[in-house]
């Protein structure tokens, strides 16, 4: 954790100021200490780099022990590819000018396969995630400059309404108890004048009850149970591929077809352990921007990929 974090984070609580006590450090890294609030003298520890708004990552546990050993699989830095770049810019629409400069939020940020792309372009990105694969996205990503990182809950995040330029939820939402409420607090947070973006799954009709039905013993499993299961993906590849079978198969039992092993592994694996996946209708989506005040709301590609504007127009920004 960086000690300049302290000018955008607040209590989740009571949205009061933070100050940092008892703190170690690695260079200019807050390695541990803890956050006392102002207002409600709550306090929050900073761990291994992090601080923690959350103690447990609750519902969204699979994905703690995903990117435990999944950690590098998708850091376009790390693999060599262009994927996340080419994903981002799919469901953002934003350049790397006009993110530079730009305070930006990562809801969901998991590894950090995103934010490494805003941090990269010379943005300011917060990343926030519910569970311990904010550890996974430290180690990825932690230290670079313009990276803050936090293990908060997405329905108490630990800002004030109007900080960010811009926000994004990638994959995430879908995952949340409740996605229309989750996309309300990320909308909340962006200020007038600012753009949102987010990807979510979309309802594929009758394909979703092959799929739905495996899910239903699969996220009963132990994640390690899973995680060996998933390994059939890496040679399945090769019948799924086969024209008509492919299909048949794919419609009962999806697996990832991404051509990276890894990659085909960890996707598979990320299909059949969360407890909640919920999918969307591209009208239904295009109704959260409305009700949350977006404007010039875009249709990217599929499956759900869409953005907009909050309306209105910001206020001069305060001094950072
Ligand atoms: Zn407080």
């Amino acid at each position: 954790m960086k000690p300049s974090a302290l000018k955008v984070l607040v209590c989740p609580a009571c949205k009061g100021g933070l100050e940092l006590r008892e703190a170690t450090y690695r260079g200019d890294e807050v390695l541990e200490g803890h956050l006392e609030c102002r207002g409600c003298s709550a306090a929050y520890p900073v761990r291994r780099g992090v601080p923690r708004f959350v103690s447990a990552g609750g519902y969204a546990g699979s994905f703690a022990y995903q990117w435990r050993h999944f950690r590098s699989v998708q850091l376009d830095s790390l693999n060599g590819r262009d994927e996340s770049d080419r994903s981002f810019r799919a469901t953002t629409g934003w350049t790397a000018e006009d993110l530079r400069g730009s305070r930006v939020l990562d809801a969901g940020v998991g590894a950090g396969r995103y934010a490494e792309i805003v941090a990269t372009a010379g943005g300011e990105v917060f990343g926030i995630d519910l569970t311990e694969a904010v550890d996974a996205a430290y180690e990825n990503i932690g230290e670079r400059a313009g990276v803050h990182l936090a293990q908060a809950d997405i329905f108490a995040m630990p800002f004030r309404e109007g900080t960010f330029d811009r926000a994004y939820s990638i994959g995430v939402l879908h995952h949340t108890p409740d996605p229309r409420a989750a996309f309300a607090r990320v909308a909340a947070s962006v200020k007038p004048g600012g753009s949102l973006a987010v990807y979510l799954y979309r309802n594929p009709g009758p394909g979703r009850y092959g799929p739905d039905l495996i899910r239903k013993v699969t996220t009963r499993l132990p994640l390690r149970v899973v995680r060996a299961l998933s390994t059939v993906a890496v040679p399945l590849y090769y019948p799924y591929r086969l024209p008509l079978l492919g299909k048949v198969l794919m419609f009962v039992g999806p697996i990832s077809l991404h051509p990276d092993w890894r990659t085909r592994w960890l996707d598979t694996f990320d299909w059949y352990t969360p407890k909640y996946q919920w999918k969307l209708s591209h009208p239904e989506v295009f109704e959260w921007f409305r009700e949350n005040g977006c404007v010039d709301i875009e249709i990217a590609k599929e499956p759900i990929r869409m953005r907009g504007v909050r309306a209105g127009t910001s206020a001069p920004a305060p001094a950072r």
